[in-house]
């Protein structure tokens, strides 16, 4: 569960100041941002309703993940969130959006942990996105990104992860990052951005290189980054005491609560 909050903290300095390099510093003004918040958030309307859904039941759920959503934004408008996120989530009624950025993917990462089948996590997922990301590319993202993270704790390996997610969700997850990195630039159109992030943890070799991966394609690094270690953190068991470390005081104490607590529910 950290593994996605670490990344977002590391990357959040390379998301202004883009880099090519894998061997980036960590930066000391790093801080979190709109994914964790947004991630916390999924963690918060989980805990506070984590019963299975029916298909019948996707909007219904949509908007206790919505309701979230919008409370902390109101904790923490200022941490990065798009226009389009924040005027959704000041406005006095419950609108849908549509939008098909990877806003919807960054925060997916606890529904893989907390629902024990397939068809749950994509009705989850779905869910998640009703509200703000009402848009079949943005949904895909958020499904895909759940799903690798429930297969890489199932202890299942990157190339049953990759086939799976390349047959369900039609990505090509067969490039390498060496290859995609050259015309990478910065775009947050989730079917552009998703892949990549993907790939950065199917191309790692532990967690640390899984975030450095991500963050030097060089585009919206902390969400490339929340991504990938959200899934390797799940793969791998372990992030480095260094990170967390570099990491911990960094995460503002009522949403590192929540964390822990989904993570002492959920992330067995
Ligand atoms: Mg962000």
């Amino acid at each position: 569960m950290f593994g996605a909050i670490y990344g977002d903290i590391i990357g959040s300095y390379y998301e202004t100041h883009c880099t090519k390099d894998y061997n980036f510093e960590f930066q000391k003004d790093s801080t979190f941002t709109d994914d964790t918040v947004l991630t916390v958030a999924v963690c918060k309307a989980i805990l506070n309703n984590s019963d299975p859904i029916a298909r019948w039941e996707i909007r219904k759920r949509g908007l206790e993940y919505a309701g979230q959503f919008r409370q902390y934004y109101s904790y923490y408008p200022y941490a990065g969130f798009g226009n389009m996120f924040s005027e959704w989530a000041r406005c006095d009624s419950f609108k849908v959006n549509h939008s098909y950025a990877n806003g919807a993917a960054m925060r997916a990462v606890p529904i893989g942990y907390a629902y024990d089948n397939v068809e749950q996590i994509l009705f989850q997922a779905k869910a998640s996105c009703y509200y703000t990301h009402n848009n079949s590319e943005a949904i895909k993202a958020a499904q895909a990104v759940a799903i690798a993270v429930f297969l890489a704790r199932n202890r299942k390996s990157k190339n049953d992860i990759r086939e799976f997610l390349e047959n369900k969700f039609h990505y090509d997850l067969s490039r390498k990052i060496k290859d995609i990195k050259s015309n990478y630039v910065f775009n947050s159109r989730a079917s552009y951005s998703v892949p990549p992030a993907i790939i950065a943890f199917l191309d790692s070799t532990d967690y640390e290189s899984a975030i450095r991966n991500a963050i030097s394609l060089g585009g919206d690094a902390d969400t490339e980054a929340c991504i990938a270690g959200g899934i390797a953190e799940a793969f791998y068991r372990e992030t480095p005491k260094h990170i967390v470390d570099f990491c911990d005081r960094k995460i503002d104490s009522t949403l590192k609560n929540v964390a822990f607590d989904f993570k002492k529910h959920f992330c067995k």
